[in-house]
């Protein structure tokens, strides 16, 4: 179905009583410690609501949003994106409450949500320690509005960008698509836009385009890395490739802020369309489709091939804008799910039962920490992916892959990296393996910086390094999950994604 064919998904009659029922329980003081807030829309308007008050919005017809009631405090009231920069900030304000936290483009990122048709009747928010002990208690976490779990580091360096260093400004993710296929030099259709549906603009003010646009550009995205983390370490020396790009470019202080749920395969399918997680379709890792009373999977080892099969008709690529300008471009997708109209792509090899060689274990290849390798096995097969990743990013460049020869450079690379999520998640993101992840990510994307210079084409080359979401240390101590509160209440309903909750449905 087209975008504009959606009907928001309003809470329907017949699950008001349940969802008044839930709310009073989710917002009474006995849950505050893990509940920041429940986000749900009826009406025609949104509601964000929390032990300490409520707020009441809705669209104003100009792309803004109106403020209808408070009551309280609002829990959204504060939306700056400024907030707990630099790092010493962010560690002197470790898990602030509510009152103290910023949840920037709030109203904008609850309303997407609820756009799109599968959407839950409440969407909860963990609190910002909270640690989700039955998950696996991470010690680092993400997926809420807070300012933390939202912002991705952003750098933005070469061919057709301004080199001014950091500076203190934002954006959002859905603004990489738009600003890459501008470094391209890819014409805007009539009303101003690269993509069909996008969210996005085009960071105008780190570009200049004078000298001419940027042959091929090359988006790295290091999962959910902490961005206060990577600046850091790369003004202090341990992420050489990383401050070299920064070195000669654009790095976002304050961040880009992923799309509402701050997760995985949401955002990362943003990226490369340019739209919010309710407009292009990946509306969680895991949702539940009442039309088909299916539950939907997508982001699993199982599931990642085909995943993009539940984006909506009519979503857009960078791939997609490239090959319409230009029909014999070659565009590839490293390690990427969201691999839309990509001529290369990893997940073309599973589609086709054609897996690479997959090495056993990650010793003795190349950037991988052993001290961590050993103890961790998430540590250990994200470094094995992401060196298949590297060495696949490093064969295009040179001009083959395994079997397969590429007389094109690539005019667009998407390279995804996981280990810094899996690192960041396993120790929080203050922590060493999280360290040795960012280390290890900068080694190997500094084998991909080689290539491309290799291949004699650097200084026409753009390169934009991103996240996918944030990454927020937990309180082992703040544990525990509203279900059981909600259960024992006698409310049916299931839970997917952790927090988008589906009332009246049997749980799955
Ligand atoms: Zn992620």
């Amino acid at each position: 179905m087209a975008l504009t064919d959606q009907t928001p998904a309003w809470l329907t009659p017949e699950c008001e009583a349940d969802a008044d029922a839930a709310l009073a329980i989710l917002t009474d003081s006995a849950l505050e410690p893990i509940v920041d807030m429940v986000l749900l829309a009826r009406n025609g308007a949104y509601e964000a609501r929390s032990a300490e008050g409520s707020v009441q919005f809705r669209r104003d017809g100009n792309g803004g949003y109106e403020v209808l009631d408070t009551e309280g405090t609002s829990p959204i009231a504060d939306q700056s994106t400024d907030r707990f920069v630099p790092l010493e900030e962010e560690v002197a304000h470790k898990n602030p409450r509510r009152r103290d936290n910023a949840y920037p483009h709030a109203f904008d990122h609850t309303a997407q949500l609820f756009d799109h048709p599968a959407a839950p009747d409440l969407c909860v928010l963990h609190s910002a320690d909270h640690n989700w002990e039955d998950q696996g208690g991470h010690r680092g976490e993400h997926g809420s509005l807070g300012i933390i779990q939202a912002r991705a580091p952003l750098v933005l360096a070469g061919k057709g960008v301004r080199n001014d260093g950091l500076v203190p400004r934002s954006a959002r993710l859905v603004d990489i698509a738009p600003t890459v296929l501008e470094l391209l030099g890819i014409d805007r259709d009539t009303d101003g836009n690269h993509l069909n549906g996008q969210d996005g603009v085009v960071l105008s003010d780190s570009l200049d385009l004078s000298a001419g646009s940027a042959k091929h550009v090359v988006v790295l995205l290091f999962d959910g890395t902490n961005s206060n983390v990577l600046y850091d370490m790369a003004a202090r020396g341990e992420a050489p490739n990383v401050a070299r790009l920064m070195g000669m470019g654009t790095a976002y202080q304050h961040g880009a802020m992923a799309g509402m749920p701050t997760v995985t395969l949401a955002n990362h399918t943003s990226v490369v369309t340019g739209r919010l997680p309710g407009h292009h379709g990946i509306l969680h890792n895991a949702w539940f489709d009442r039309r088909t009373g299916q539950q939907v999977i997508t982001n699993s080892n199982a599931t990642w091939p085909t995943a993009m099969e539940s984006c909506v008709s009519g979503v857009d690529s960078i791939h997609d804008a490239v090959h319409r300008a230009e029909p014999g471009a070659f565009t590839a997708a490293v390690n990427e799910p969201c691999d839309l109209g990509a001529d290369y792509s990893t997940f073309h090899f599973f589609r086709r039962g054609d897996v690479p060689p997959i090495p056993k274990s990650p010793e003795g290849l190349p950037h991988t920490t052993d001290r961590f390798v050993r103890p961790s096995k998430d540590y250990s097969w994200s470094s094995v992916v992401d060196h298949m990743g590297a060495d696949q990013a490093v064969g295009i460049w040179g001009g083959s892959y395994r079997d397969e020869s590429y007389a094109q450079l690539p005019r667009f690379m998407f390279c995804n990296f996981t280990l810094t999520d899996s690192a960041m998640h396993e120790g929080g993101p203050h922590s060493e393996v999280a360290a040795a992840a960012v280390r290890d990510s900068d080694g190997r994307m500094g084998e991909i910086l080689t290539a491309v210079e290799k291949a004699g084409v650097f200084d026409d080359t753009a390169f934009v390094l991103i996240a996918d979401h944030g990454m927020e240390e937990s309180d082992p101590s703040v544990n525990g999950d509203w279900d059981v509160a909600l259960r024992e209440a006698g409310l049916t309903f299931r839970d997917e994604g952790y927090g988008f909750l589906y009332l009246g449905e049997q749980p799955g």
